[in-house]
Formats: C-alpha cells, sequence, structure tokens
C-alpha cells in the first residue's frame, strides 16, 4: 500500500513540492497533489498535511536509549539552585515512594548554580535519607554524589579506595563525591531490571525520540540486556526508528568470541561500533586539556594512554567496528587524532565524540585524519560558565562548529541525551544562535562560529546519517523515506522562533511512526 502525503510544502532538490507518495519504504515521486494521488492509486493511505513542512529525516547521533528511557524513575535535577533544594527533592522522592530496584536515583545537578558553591557530600544526603542508598549523577554524567548507605551497599565504606574514582576527606574516608569509574562500581550494585522491565524503558526512549521527529539515532554505550530489549521490540515490530549500536568497549572481545562484526543487523537494528572514553567534562573538570584549568591547576584526567586507543583502534577495525572517542579536552582530542594517525587508519571509520575545546591545528589535523565530529551544540547554552574554566583564548575555540565545517571536516549534530533535551529544534536553535538571546558569555566571543540554518539541518541530517553508517537523505524519488514533519517553516520563521517549532508527524522507513497533525 502506498502513502500519500498531501498538501505540505517539501524542500525537494528541484526546489519547493506540494506532495509526496511514498512505497516500499521509498520515496517514489516528489511533486503536485494531483499525480501524488494518482501514482500512490486508489487504495493509498492519504494524509493531508496543511501546509506542515517536510523536512529530510532528522538523526541524532549520540543519545543513551536506557538512561533516556529511564527518565521517568529517574530524579530530573536540571535547574537545581542549591545543596538545599536537591536535599528537598530527595526526600519528595522517598515519600513519593519513587524509588526504583530499591534505590533513589537521580540525574542533573549543577553545582555550579547552587547557591552553597560547592559540591554535594554523603553528610547533605544523610541527612534527608539515611537508610535508602541514593546515587545523584552530575548533569555531566562524569561526577556524581552518593549517600552512605550506596557506598556501604557498594562494600566502599571502611575499604581504602581510589582517589581519582572516591573523594576522600583528611582521613582517608570517602565524602561522598565520586568520579568516572567510581561512578560505575556503584551502578553495578544497583540490582538489574528485568527483561520486560527494559523492553519497556527502551520503547519509552524510543517513542519520545520518534514524537521529536528523530527517525535514526546512535544509541551509545549500549549494554547486552538493551540490546536484548531492542531485537525483542524489533521482532515484535515495535522499533519505531532506526538504531545503529555502540556497545561499551568490554563488548569487543565477546563479539569477538562469538565471530560477531560491525554491520551486522540490518537498516533498523545494527551493530555498529564500540564507545571508549579517553577524558571526562569540563563541568566536572575530568576533560583532559593541554594547559591547566583556568580556575583551577588541574589539567583534569587522561583515561587512557595513545598506545591503549591505538590499540584499540586496530582491533576494533579488524572487527569492522567503529570507534565513537569520547573526547572533550584539546588534549584528549589531540592524543585520539595522534593514535588514529599512529595506525594509520582513515578517521571515517571513528568518530570524535564531543570533540569540545580545539584550535585551527587541532581542526587541521581531524581533517587531515578524516574523522567525523559528533557536536552537540546545545552544550552552547548549558556549559554557560565556560568562558572562566577555559579563559578568553581557548574560548574562542569552543564548539567551534563553523570552522570544523569550513575546513571539510563532516560534522554530526546529536543531543547526548538525557544529557541535553531529546528536541532537535533546541539544537538547531542553539547552533545558529549560540546562546545570544540567552545571555551566554561565550557568545561573544564565538559568534563567528554561528551556523546557518542549512548548515544545521545537513549536520542533523546528512551528517548524522553518515556518522551512523546511513545513506544521505534528499528528498528525492528513490531515496529511503524517513521524514520528519514540522508545524511551520524553519526557513520562514525568524531565528529566535526556531525552538518553537513542534513535530507534527514522523516517517521511518515508509511508515508513520507518530502523528499529531
Ligand atoms: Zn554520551
Amino acid at each position: 500500500m502506498s502513502l500519500v502525503l498531501v498538501n505540505g510544502v517539501i524542500y525537494s532538490d528541484r526546489g519547493r513540492e506540494e506532495a509526496i507518495t511514498i512505497r516500499n519504504g521509498r520515496i517514489v515521486y516528489v511533486g503536485s497533489n494531483e499525480e501524488a494521488l494518482e501514482i500512490g492509486g486508489s487504495r493509498a493511505r492519504i494524509i493531508d498535511l496543511r501546509g506542515s513542512v517536510v523536512l529530510p529525516g532528522i538523526a541524532d547521533a549520540h543519545v543513551h536509549l536506557d538512561e533516556l528511557g529511564l527518565s521517568n524513575y529517574i530524579l530530573d535535577l536540571r535547574g537545581v539552585k542549591s545543596i538545599g533544594e536537591l536535599k528537598e527533592r530527595v526526600k519528595q522522592a522517598r515519600d513519593e515512594g519513587r524509588i526504583m530496584k530499591g534505590w533513589i536515583l537521580g540525574r542533573g545537578w549543577d553545582q555550579e548554580l547552587f547557591k552553597e558553591r560547592r559540591l554535594p557530600t554523603r553528610d547533605d544526603i544523610d541527612q534527608v535519607c539515611p537508610d535508602i542508598p541514593v546515587l545523584l549523577i552530575r548533569v555531566c554524567g562524569h561526577v556524581a554524589v552518593a549517600n552512605t548507605k550506596a557506598l556501604e551497599v557498594a562494600g566502599v565504606m571502611g575499604k581504602k579506595v581510589s582517589p581519582t574514582a572516591f573523594e576522600v576527606d583528611s582521613k582517608g574516608i570517602p565524602t561522598g563525591v565520586i568520579f568516572e569509574d567510581g561512578i560505575e562500581v556503584i551502578m553495578r550494585k544497583i540490582p538489574k531490571m528485568d527483561v520486560r522491565e527494559k523492553v519497556e524503558v527502551i520503547s519509552n526512549a524510543l517513542n519520545t525520540l520518534a514524537s521529536y521527529g528523530v527517525t535514526a539515532v546512535g544509541f551509545m554505550s549500549c549494554t547486552p540486556d538493551s540490546f536484548e530489549a531492542l531485537q525483542i521490540l524489533r521482532k515484535q515490530g515495535k522499533l519505531p526508528i532506526r538504531v545503529m549500536v555502540y556497545f561499551t568497549s568490554d563488548m569487543m572481545k565477546y563479539l569477538k568470541r562469538i565471530g560477531l562484526r560491525g554491520g551486522y543487523g540490518d537498516d533498523m537494528l545494527r551493530i555498529m561500533g564500540i564507545k571508549i572514553f579517553v577524558d571526562g567534562s569540563l563541568g566536572g573538570r575530568t576533560a583532559f586539556l593541554r594547559r591547566p584549568y583556568s580556575d583551577s591547576n588541574t589539567r583534569g584526567v587522561l583515561r587512557m594512554s595513545k598506545a591503549e586507543i591505538r590499540s584499540i583502534l586496530e582491533e576494533a577495525y579488524s572487527l569492522d567496528l567503529q570507534v565513537a572517542i569520547h573526547a572533550i579536552g584539546d588534549g584528549a582530542i589531540v592524543e585520539a587524532l595522534g593514535a588514529i594517525e599512529e595506525a594509520g587508519l582513515d578517521g571515517s571509520h571513528c568518530r570524535i565524540e564531543h570533540a569540545s575545546v580545539v584550535d585551527e591545528d587541532i581542526i587541521k589535523m581531524m581533517r587531515k585524519t578524516n574523522v567525523i565530529a559528533v557536536v552537540q551544540p546545545h552544550f552552547i547554552i548549558s556549559d554557560w560558565w565556560i568562558v572562566r574554566r577555559l579563559g578568553d583564548d581557548r574560548a574562542r575555540w569552543a564548539y567551534a562548529f563553523r570552522s570544523m565545517i569550513n575546513a571539510g571536516i563532516r560534522v554530526a549534530f546529536s543531543t547526548d541525551a538525557p544529557v541535553e533535551p531529546v528536541n532537535p529544534w533546541l539544537t538547531i536553535y542553539a547552533a545558529v544562535t549560540r546562546g545570544e538571546m540567552e545571555g551566554i558569555e561565550l557568545y561573544k566571543y564565538t559568534v563567528s562560529e554561528k551556523l546557518s540554518l542549512e548548515q544545521a539541518l545537513e549536520c542533523y541530517t546528512s551528517g548524522s546519517r553518515i556518522a551512523l553508517g546511513l545513506r544521505e537523505m534528499k528528498l528525492r524519488e528513490n531515496a529511503l523515506a524517513d521524514l520528519t514533519i514540522v508545524d511551520r517553516d524553519p526557513y520562514a520563521v525568524s531565528t529566535f522562533d526556531l525552538k518553537r517549532i513542534r513535530n507534527v508527524a514522523t516517517i521511518v522507513n515508509g511508515k508513520v511512526v507518530h502523528i499529531a497533525l
């Protein structure tokens, strides 16, 4: 059966058209209403778009489906203004029984916003919740605070701990502030969900993405239980959007053992690669810089040497796995690019995730190695404190998307959801306006890095799809029918209204997976 979309605004290769006919997952016609209906035949499903605007399907190259799907159960702590408020939120969750598998979990706090101007500790949380384990992850995902109960359950209290994983006081006792691997240690103690629960969580995330017009995603740091849930959804025909899977790096040895290689799967669900971490975050001062932070004497944390990165890259390459390399600080990016160069690999098999702090030489090196930059424009607005942290000179090169594009680097867009909101129009808005309306300090340092709407959409459609190993997407005959349909014309609204654009329908592989027309 055909699907015919009429009375729309469609920017095709040939200019503005009004209708599309879709059959067997592909666009078979773009043009006039009459002809689209004619080609669709008498049994076609017809959707009257009533002036809605059809765009090539948006793809989000970097999301965490498991964490996104858990947002119903996890406290959203973004925007919390004090440690007092943080405690109040934990108390409320405890009173309301928002407890998952015996734990109270939260995410999104940022001590930069706290009026106390310090990190929360286990003592703070113990005051409102001494008996149920609590883990509250910072907005960046690389720093967290746990209460004493959680540290006890994890077997950390009274033991000698690594200070790079657990902050300790002068007596060597954990303060409850946890970094990087320490978060993993605690997380492992949270009981696993059963398969049915996991399917629900992943399905919840996918449907949320579809409702915002996202047609394909890269699922970062996927674990075996999430992959199982995805396969169940696929078999039930309940995968609304395309999912390209990037496993945690420890999975590589298992893939190798059973002979599973990158590319296995199909256009709806495919094993694409693995994700590795070279550094942490700017917010937690764990991103690795070449020179110390401007507001502290640390340079951050290099989690992997160049030699280690290189050996993972070589192994992944031999298994056809793409490597998504988390590198935020300029120091980490240089190490990653050096490893790619030394391994003699074509960087198009590698993605640099975030690539937040660069300079002209790093951009040249990125171009030379041919890596894909997978960036999150909404960080510009969320990381409002970045100038203080980097200083004037480096701030000029924070989130330098236009310079990357001008240098010929393939740039893909993403949200890192749930780190940033799923809504692609907030991402596009941030890339085009760079915090001008929000009074973001970085704006004046990086006005020249503003993207045009065309560039932003190109990054979010073709850019992201190429990063995910999918074909480029244009509205023309024979293209895959992945469409994002919105309520108003992004080319006709003011740039400041871009964030008000709403998705009204989403079509993936020729199927309507969301409609609110
Ligand atoms: Zn991420």
